[in-house]
């Protein structure tokens, strides 16, 4: 898959807009590596704050201190059951099955994940990885696993040989489970959601995918046709959003894409309010801003989206320190208190736990 990862090859435009402080970062090549695909960044416009730009141009504020930053923003090491394998829910499990994406996205979670594999080599690695050898033994001991994520990094920067091999030595282990890709690729390089990669996941149904979308604008021709055509074969398609400040934290242009997305029979699943990833902290729209957009959102659109599922997407968040997902409302808010990195909100999980999350 090419990448773009430098300057100079940007459509002229745009490479003409990066002013001398972002060049400076890319240059420095801290962290997170530059990368985008062709595609993405040709739906970008050269303002600094357009919302497809920000997404992939390193930004000087990624070195802004974040004193709420966290390396394992889900605490998801304490739920590592084998090295690329995540069982945090009884009926699931994450399999992070590939390093690489097509692109990397400046609010990812993953950063610090992805940086440290990446950094070397942000192209993606075909097959990269280890032949999962212990992840599968752990599937195969644990039956109430009923769907497994395959997550990374992007699976889909593996080729379809590797995919392939991966779905059938799941299946091997485990007849019947649930796969769910999870990838961004669809958006960012809407060629390889081709005929063929089609033609695999339907052949290991059941299966689904779990699309990461943000803006109207990532929804190009090309995408929804690619998109379009996996719904046509029978592939349900789930839709995850993060909620990012200063290029989709406003409810009319969300209530646009999500009903975009049902135009193309894509089923809208979560939004996230952000995690803690560091350099991450100038996307993060405030909590109460996010309860106040998620409101005005359900004003909205209607309650009705596909057959059996709703055209609003669950507002939620990845608890910090690895409470896992809660959804997001009005009445999770149990307090709010000072510590020494500045005043959080007490959120109450569904069993009466209490977490913190950032005030700002
Ligand atoms: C998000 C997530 C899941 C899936 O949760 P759903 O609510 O079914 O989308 C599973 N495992 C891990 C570790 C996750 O982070
Ligand atoms: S596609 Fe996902 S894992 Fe990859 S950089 Fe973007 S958010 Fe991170």
């Amino acid at each position: 898959m090419k990448l773009i990862t430098s300057i100079e090859d940007l459509p002229p435009l745009l490479a003409a807009s990066v002013t001398p402080e972002e060049k400076q970062y890319i240059a420095a090549q801290t962290g997170l590596p530059f990368a985008v695909t062709p595609h993405f960044a040709a739906l970008a416009r050269p303002e600094k704050d357009d919302p497809i730009r920000r997404q992939f141009l390193p930004d000087p504020r990624e070195l802004l201190p974040d004193p709420f930053a966290l390396d394992d923003p889900l605490g998801e090491h304490r739920y590592r059951a084998a090295p690329h394998l995540v069982h945090q829910y009884q009926d699931r499990a994450l399999l992070l099955a590939a390093h690489a994406c097509a692109g990397y996205c400046r609010h990812c979670f993953r950063r610090v994940w992805l940086a440290s594999s990446a950094a070397s080599a942000p192209e993606p690695v075909e097959a990269s990885m280890a032949d999962f050898q212990p992840e599968l033994a752990y599937l195969a001991a644990h039956p109430e696993i009923g769907e497994v994520l395959v997550s990374g990094g992007d699976p889909l920067t593996l080729d379809n040989t590797a995919l392939e091999d991966l779905f059938r030595r799941i299946r091997d282990v485990r007849p019947g489970v649930l796969l769910r890709v999870c990838t961004r690729i669809p958006i960012t390089e809407p060629s390889r959601l081709d005929g063929e990669t089609i033609a695999l996941f339907v052949r290991f149904h059941p299966l689904r995918l779990a699309v990461h979308i943000n803006h109207p604008r990532e929804l190009s021709a090309a995408a929804s046709a690619a998109l379009a055509a996996g719904v046509d074969a029978g592939i349900p398609v789930l839709v995850q959003t993060v909620l990012l400040r200063g290029i989709n934290d406003n409810a009319a242009l969300l209530a646009g894409l999500f009903r975009d997305c049902l135009d193309l029979r894509l089923s809208p699943y979560y939004l996230f309010q952000m995690d803690l990833a560091p350099g991450t902290a100038h996307f993060r729209v405030p909590l109460k801003q996010g309860l106040a957009i998620y409101r005005e959102l359900s004003g909205l659109i209607s309650g009705q989206g596909l057959p059996g599922r709703p055209a609003l997407p669950a507002y939620a968040v990845d608890l910090p320190g690895g409470g896992g997902k809660i959804r997001l409302h009005d009445n999770v808010i149990a307090g709010e208190k000072m510590t020494d990195n500045g005043p959080v909100y007490i959120l109450k999980d569904h069993s009466g736990g209490e977490w913190q999350y950032p005030v700002f």
